[in-house]
């Protein structure tokens, strides 16, 4: 079947998204086509707004609105503790849970020697930049429980252990390749309690 060229395009920009197969990409483009006109171009300028004023924050490399972020900039948050993360998204999980009070430090990957994936391509220099106040008595690392993860986690410990921070790592609550983004609250915290020396 032949689609006219705009909406050939609609179902293409669609397609690339994560998760979003042919058929789903064709649905949702038929749904903007009916929506109303208003509706549609609030969705376009959302997705503008967010690209436009969205950056990341200079000291955590989280997603951020303002600079440095609300975390970075906050009075009530535990300046000695930073939880290392992989992506955004895994501060929102930890958010969420809200018996974390410490600061953040997204690297944005993990440790991949088989995707040429080295410490200079993640944020791992800019953490250790982060330590010299002499502030930080304690770094979690949260990254995910898979070998790239764990990885990442051994080499961070290695790195940090001459600048005598205490390295933890959080416990094995969370089921072994899974992401800590979809870990429910219970099962985070629990980790998050249990974490170990590394
Ligand atoms: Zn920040």
């Amino acid at each position: 079947m032949q689609y006219i060229a705009p909406l050939t395009k609609l179902i293409e920009h669609f397609r690339s998204l994560p998760g979003i197969g042919a058929k789903t990409a064709s649905r949702l483009a038929y749904h903007i086509l009916d929506m109303e006109d208003a509706k549609a171009k609030a969705l376009a300028k959302a997705i503008v707004d967010a690209k436009e004023k969205i950056s990341y924050c200079s000291i955590c490399f989280n997603l951020t609105d303002s600079d440095p972020c609300y975390v970075c900039e906050s009075k009530q948050r535990d300046k000695s503790v930073i939880c290392v993360v992989e992506q955004p998204r895994d501060v929102a999980a930890m958010e969420r849970m809200r018996d974390f009070k410490g600061l953040y430090h997204v690297l944005h990957g993990v440790l991949s020697p088989l995707e040429g994936i080295g410490p200079d391509e993640i944020k791992i220099r800019e953490l250790v930049a982060r330590l010299y106040s002499g502030e930080v008595k304690e770094i979690i690392v949260a990254t995910n429980p898979n070998v790239e993860g764990e990885a990442t986690a051994m080499y961070i410990a290695k790195l940090l252990k001459p600048i005598g921070v205490k390295v933890t790592r959080i416990a094995h609550g969370l089921p072994i390749g899974g992401d800590l983004e979809y870990a429910d609250e219970v099962t985070l915290s629990k980790a998050l309690e249990n974490r170990r020396e590394i």
